[in-house]
């Protein structure tokens, strides 16, 4: 899906923009620090020289990305050995970590969640033979470049392959080697019209890559059109900056989102390290101009594998005004199979979250079929035995009850002569 055509613009996001100079990045913060949690304390360890406005500026954060694992060696202690091994797998799955995400990270702790969803691991080579390139095949449903329609009443625009933060866990790291691009007018015109011209389309998502790496006027330009067509419902944007970098959610573009509305946003919180207070003020920001902001996480080895760390992910998210959404297998990807966990993994983790807290703190837990089957959910079975006149339920304690199951009475004779054949059913049941 993500694939470069000829007449696709080769460019990294504010490319008019004047990358600072190394004197602006090594000056010392003249401006006072603004009031922010413990965070503040880590990003000063790292990046004290920088300015306060600067690093309230997304795009200084853009430009400033680290890419390489010398810029990396500067700023976290590896040893040759790691910088070696390293250098080997950006040769393959490249590096680019904003400033801002990389000070979320613990470094005394090699297994702190961030660094393993930022930092690359010598595994995503040494098991790189594992999985596929392109598991959900969005190639194939491709109906203009960067259009995928799969479902009836929903698109797909994929605008740019630029990311904010390359995360290891990417389903589509085999595109990262091709260059920063965004889509041309001319096939964003060609996108549009297909919409314009399927009427069965309600529901365009906007993704990529990341969208929010075009500017916000540009991002209005496209936005504005969509509005435009009246069997077009709801717009839909996926993007990982008010994790990654939410200084993007600025004014600016709260505003013009606001206009077009109903706009939703879905976003890719993973743990609640992530959970900031910039990234908090920036979902607050949204959800304010009227975007509602649910959460996509995915299930990771040795990140959010656990009932504690995902309750806490997904009160946090609450907290933050956000929907917990879906909880994803992670995917048959190559160079991911390191941070994959078995699917018995995440149905305990639904069995202990059910129950336990409530329903809206609860994701949809999926597994989005390779060969583009789409998404299928999976959970504890709670249904023990099953006949046509009841069920036996077990609850979350592990309980067991009955449950009458109505079936297609239509008379009240009918369902007066079920319910004895129902209590008839030879299974045991506990009742508390
Ligand atoms: S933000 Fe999404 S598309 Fe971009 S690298 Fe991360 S997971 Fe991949």
């Amino acid at each position: 899906m993500v694939t470069k055509s000829a007449t696709t613009k080769t460019i990294m996001a504010n490319e008019e923009e004047e990358p600072p100079s190394s004197n602006s990045t090594r000056r010392e913060a003249k401006e006072e620090e603004p009031p922010s949690t413990g965070f503040a304390s880590r990003r000063n360890r790292l990046f004290s020289h920088v300015s306060v406005s600067d690093w309230n500026d997304w795009k200084w954060h853009f430009r400033n990305r680290i890419t390489s694992v010398t810029e990396l060696a500067r700023v976290i202690p590896l040893s040759s050995k790691e910088q070696s091994q390293l250098k080997l797998v950006t040769a393959k799955y490249p590096l680019a970590i904003t400033p801002y995400y990389l000070s979320l990270i613990n470094l005394s702790d090699p297994n702190d969640p961030i660094r393993k969803q930022a930092i690359p691991s010598i595994e995503e080579i040494s098991m790189g033979s594992i999985g596929m390139e392109d598991p959900l095949e969005e190639r194939r449903d491709s109906v203009v470049p960067g259009l995928v329609h799969r479902y009836p009443d929903r698109v797909l625009m994929v605008l740019t392959d630029i990311c904010p933060m390359l995360c290891r866990h990417c389903t589509r790291k085999r595109e990262w080697h091709n260059g920063g691009w965004v889509r041309s007018d001319e096939e964003i015109e060609l996108m549009l019209d297909y919409i314009r011209h399927n009427h069965a389309v309600r529901d365009v998502i906007i993704s990529g890559g990341d969208p929010l790496t075009l500017s916000t006027p540009r991002l209005e330009s496209i936005i504005a059109k969509i509005r435009a067509i009246e069997h077009v419902e709801i717009i839909r944007i996926g993007t990982r900056f008010p994790v990654v970098l939410p200084q993007r959610i600025d004014t600016e573009l709260c505003d013009m989102l606001s206009k077009y509305g109903p706009i939703w946003l879905n976003t890719h919180f993973n743990h609640y390290n992530e959970i900031t207070t910039e990234a908090m003020q920036a979902c607050d920001r949204l959800v304010r101009s009227g975007v509602p902001v649910n959460n996509q996480s995915v299930l990771l080895r040795g990140v959010n594998d656990s009932v504690d760390i995902q309750l806490k992910l997904c009160h946090s998210l609450l907290k933050s005004k956000v929907r917990p959404y879906y909880l994803f297998q992670c995917d048959e990807v190559q160079g991911t199979e390191h941070l994959r966990t078995p699917v018995e993994t995440g149905i305990k983790i639904m069995a202990g979250l059910r129950g336990y807290t409530s329903g809206l703190a609860i994701p949809t837990f999926v597994i989005d079929l390779p060969n583009g089957g789409g998404k299928v959910p999976i959970g504890p079975d709670y249904i023990v035995a099953k006949t046509e006149d009841e069920l036996i339920l077990k609850n979350y304690e592990g309980h067991l009850f009955r449950f009458r199951n109505p079936g297609n009475l239509s008379s009240e004779a009918e369902l007066v002569k079920a319910i004895p054949a129902a209590s008839k059913v030879p299974v045991p049941v506990v009742r508390r």
